[in-house]
């Protein structure tokens, strides 16, 4: 059977598409897009001209099949989305999984993605990060969930549309108290920028001046307490055990 690319494209600025991407569009039979419009245009760009095929998450169960019965007549196929790496808050993975699944081989080609992006330039600490993708929309599930992430010793690294950024900033605040957080906006693009500070001096920030375009949130541990001078346990114990009482 053929193989199954999944293709990392730019995430703004084109020039972060790769040698290898461009190679291996060119040399597929089909590609599969989130939105074959927008990546036409991509394919244009760089002077690539191939069969393009929708894949989103609305038609993914048919589409999912037909893409699969092409590469088991061995045809090769590309997926890509409309920015960044596949499957990563973006349709793919359940095409990824029933691939798999038919022992058809699949091979990534790695690019762009905004989280890492982000992240690398963050100067928060790297070693431990976990995707929380995008929040619930609905204002109690949104507090839910990160609810159930504020105990995360990781760097938590979400996804949000620019008109919910005030929003969540606020109920990460009241959720998860005053840490350190990063906004990265328009990352690759003209007006790439890092809003560096507390979620109490983001929220002011972004209360004053309207945010557009895309953006990641990147957010910090809660802090460990503070040890104490307080004697312990342990120690107490001794005390009152020596005293002969
Ligand atoms: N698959 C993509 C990736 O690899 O990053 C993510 C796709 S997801 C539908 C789109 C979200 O990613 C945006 O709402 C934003 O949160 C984030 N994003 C994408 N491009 C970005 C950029 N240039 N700057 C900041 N965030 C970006």
């Amino acid at each position: 059977s053929g193989t199954l690319y999944i293709v990392a494209t730019p995430i703004g600025n084109l020039e972060d598409i790769t040698l290898r991407a461009l190679r291996i569009l060119k040399e597929v039979d089909l590609v599969a897009a989130e939105d074959t419009r927008h990546s036409r245009k991509l394919l244009t760009h760089f002077g690539i001209s191939k069969p393009l095929t929708s894949y989103f998450d609305h038609n993914k169960d048919l589409k999912g099949d037909q893409i699969l019965d092409r590469l088991r007549e061995g045809q090769s196929v590309a997926l890509i989305t409309d920015a960044g790496t596949p499957c990563i808050s973006d349709p793919g993975y359940q095409l990824v999984r029933d691939a798999v699944a038919g022992g058809i081989s699949v091979v990534p080609i790695p690019g762009a993605c905004a989280a890492v992006t982000a992240l690398s330039a963050s100067g928060l600490p790297t070693d431990h990060f976990s995707f929380a993708g995008f929040l619930p929309n609905r204002q109690g599930k949104r507090r839910e969930r990160l609810q159930s992430l504020a105990a995360d010793k990781a760097v938590l690294i979400f996804y949000e549309s620019p008109k919910r950024l005030l929003a969540t900033l606020q109920d990460m605040l009241e959720t998860m108290g005053d840490r350190e957080v990063v906004v990265a906006r328009e990352l690759t693009k003209m007006y790439e920028e890092f809003l560096r500070g507390r979620l109490s001096a983001l929220v002011k920030e972004v209360q004053g001046r309207e945010i557009r375009g895309e953006v990641a949130i990147l957010v910090t541990p809660a802090e460990e307490p503070e040890a104490t001078d307080a004697p312990g346990m342990e120690e107490l114990l001794q005390k009152y055990l020596s005293s002969g009482e």
